[in-house]
């Protein structure tokens, strides 16, 4: 008997849809996409692009 094979663990692959699954992401306050944000997240959560967008806005006005 193989002496090594007692104490091959299971595969514990993670799949992308297990991270997709994991923990919840706040929704972007203007496009309700995801964000890389938790829910927990305080204050108005923007996903990436509406964050860029939003901080070309700010720094335009004056
Ligand atoms: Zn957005």
């Amino acid at each position: 008997m193989d002496d090594a094979s007692y104490c091959e663990t299971p595969a514990t692959t993670i799949t992308e849809a297990d991270a997709a699954a994991g923990p919840p992401f706040a929704e972007c306050v203007l496009c309700r996409e995801p964000t890389e944000y938790p829910e927990s997240a305080k204050g108005a959560t923007l996903c990436p692009v509406c964050a860029w967008q939003e901080a070309g806005r700010s720094a335009c006005s004056g």
